[in-house]
């Protein structure tokens, strides 16, 4: 994926280009507005992150007037705490999310991965495994025909051991990446939730699809 990073506080955008460029991203970074908005007008990316405050031209008049020429390109913001205005402003205007700062670089990883998913319907949104449909972006979960309504929370259980199916979680790693870390690991929530969610899927058959790995935790197995 190809991305541009405009951003004037250079050490920022060093992280931030570092951290993307990890995960292999492709980075270019601008750190003023001007060249920002020829950039952002004259070549394709994959997704813009912008910063509101700029040298030269703001980042909210950047990203009007991109929209402004029907273009769609995914736009994060970067915005500090105390621009709400310009939060609801840019919003408005057609962002596809923010981040305020200060952020870490994984989180803004995970809004990208989010952003590109949510704004390409790509085929890559829709999962499937045996007669099992997930739409990670409409959020409709299928067995053959049969609709499954699954909570935010259970969709999520779901979404993370299903996105590396035969992994091994353990109780631990569910809790933090679906419920976060303020949750105490040592809760049986996860067993709890698991449980409705073989209920709900596989019903009263023997297929199971959550395999419980005795003494580590669980995986997605294909029905
Ligand atoms: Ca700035």
């Amino acid at each position: 994926m190809n991305i541009l990073v405009v951003e004037d506080e250079k050490s920022v955008a060093r992280l931030i280009k570092k951290g993307l460029e990890e995960q292999g991203f492709c980075v270019e970074v601008s750190h003023n507005g001007t060249d920002a908005h020829v950039l952002a007008t004259t070549r394709q990316y994959d997704v813009i992150v912008l910063d509101i405050m700029l040298p030269g031209r703001d980042g909210l008049s950047i990203l009007r007037s991109l929209r402004q020429q029907r273009n769609a390109v995914p736009v994060i913001l970067l915005t500090a705490r105390s621009e709400l205005n310009e939060r609801i402003e840019g919003l408005d205007l057609g962002a596809d999310d923010y981040l305020a700062k200060p952020f870490y670089v994984e989180e803004l990883i995970s809004r990208i991965h989010a952003v590109v998913r949510r704004t390409s319907g790509a085929p890559s949104s829709i999962f499937q495994a045996g007669d099992l449909t997930v739409n990670f972006v409409t959020r409709e979960v299928k067995r053959g025909d049969r609709s499954i309504r699954l909570t935010a929370r259970e969709f999520g259980l779901l979404e993370y051991l299903m996105r590396s199916p035969d992994r091994v979680f353990t109780r631990t790693q569910i809790i933090e990446h679906v419920w976060g870390y303020d949750f105490d690991p040592n809760t049986n929530l996860v067993d709890v939730y698991i449980k409705r969610l073989r209920k709900k899927i596989c019903g009263d058959s023997d297929d199971d699809i959550i395999e419980t790995v005795r003494g580590v935790g669980y995986r997605f197995v294909k029905p």
